[in-house]
């Protein structure tokens, strides 16, 4: 779904699909010469990054194995607490392997740096996290994020596989949504 298939739920377009390509493009370069000789295995986190992870994984100039995950978070409104379950786990043991987290968006960090802890103590070589996008509340967290697409304002975003009441994943640029949408 491109932009004008929005009517008016969209307010503003914030990232295009051109300046995404490009910059994953960027991201998967500098990825497959940082892992030259290594196992490198990427794992999304679904579904937000079911997107993102299509077309990194495709602007790679080499082949690499994915694996996936599902957690909730538990959380008061719409801020997570860091708090998590797996709903879905990897398929695969991932010791010895050169893990790469593949995420839509860090916002405070706290999924992520449960699910970063929990894969480290599955004794992989290696865990690097991936991100399309990033907010600026993840300083609150000491999370190291190894491949950042864009950093973006504190805003609510949707689109590249980011939802709102699991709509609009499939938009292919990132904006945000009309004060009408929400209510
Ligand atoms: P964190 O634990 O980093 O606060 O939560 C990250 C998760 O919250 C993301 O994987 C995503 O599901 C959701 N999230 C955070 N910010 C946004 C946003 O701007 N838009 C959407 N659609 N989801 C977001
Ligand atoms: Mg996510
Ligand atoms: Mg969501």
């Amino acid at each position: 779904m491109d932009s004008e298939h929005m009517g008016d739920d969209l307010a503003k377009v914030l990232l295009t699909e051109e300046q995404i390509q490009a910059r994953l493009s960027e991201l998967a370069e500098q990825i497959w010469h940082d892992y030259e000789g290594k196992d490198l295995l990427l794992v999304g986190v679904l579904k937000g990054a079911v997107v993102v992870m299509a077309d990194l994984m495709r602007a790679l100039p080499g082949t690499a194995p994915m694996d996936w995950m599902a957690v909730s978070s538990y959380g008061s409104g719409t801020k997570s607490s860091g708090v998590v379950r797996i709903l879905k786990d990897l398929d695969a043991d991932i010791t010895g392997k050169d893990v790469l987290i593949v995420e839509d968006i860090i916002d405070s960090g706290l999924t992520l740096s449960w699910i970063r802890a929990n894969l480290e103590s599955r004794k992989p070589a290696s865990v690097e996290i991936c991100t399309l996008l990033r907010k600026p509340d993840v300083v609150k967290v000491d999370i190291p994020v190894k491949y950042v697409g864009f950093d973006i304002p504190n805003e609510f975003v949707v689109g590249y596989g980011l939802d709102y009441a699991e709509r609009y994943r499939n938009l292919r640029c990132v904006g945000t949504l009309a004060p009408h949408v929400y209510a």
